[in-house]
């Protein structure tokens, strides 16, 4: 069941993949983000793969506060894998969350939860889907992740989620 269920989300993945844009269009302003960085950059504790990947994911989780940003959401690699040093041409080759049919995978069960299709969406309405997931649905979505645990994303993901979802004022 489990196999099944596997082979079905790499096969969304693949289709979602094949759908969404694979390069920044300059007609299009925002930036690009994978289904399940839609949900680490919630949590971004400032580590992460090389200086550089650090800097980039920093830039990205800033503008991703911005409600009126335009996400273009993937399930193949983003804005982020192209400053990582995992990425390669076939995609993430990460030795501890690669190979790349596996993200893919993540990503389309991310946008699953989330109900939502890839292409452009605002921020502010990412926030809030982010935010109605429960623990359990986070849980189950980020468990095998390299960096589950050293951040308590179950937690801070909703909560940071729900304080971007309030309106400002001044
Ligand atoms: S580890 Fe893989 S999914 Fe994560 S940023 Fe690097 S290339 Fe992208």
């Amino acid at each position: 069941m489990r196999a099944r269920r596997g082979t079905l989300l790499r096969e969304r993945a693949a289709r979602l993949s094949a759908d969404g844009p694979t390069a920044s269009g300059a007609d299009s302003p925002g930036i690009r983000l994978r289904g399940h960085h839609l949900l680490c950059l919630l949590s971004f504790s400032g580590d992460g793969y090389s200086p550089e990947f650090v800097e980039r994911f920093r830039s990205l989780a800033d503008s991703y506060r911005e409600p009126g940003l335009v996400v273009r959401v993937l399930a193949s690699p983003d804005d982020a894998c192209a400053a990582c040093p995992h990425l390669d041409a076939g995609g993430c080759a990460s030795p501890m969350d690669g190979p790349e049919a596996d993200v893919a995978a993540l990503d389309a069960a991310v946008l699953d939860a989330l109900g939502i299709a890839p292409g452009p969406h605002l921020a502010h309405d990412l926030h809030r889907l982010v935010a109605a997931l429960s623990e359990g649905t986070l849980h189950r979505l980020c468990r095998a992740c390299s960096w589950y645990g050293r951040t308590d994303c179950q937690r801070t993901v909703r909560e940071a989620a729900a304080r971007l979802t309030v309106p400002r004022t001044g």
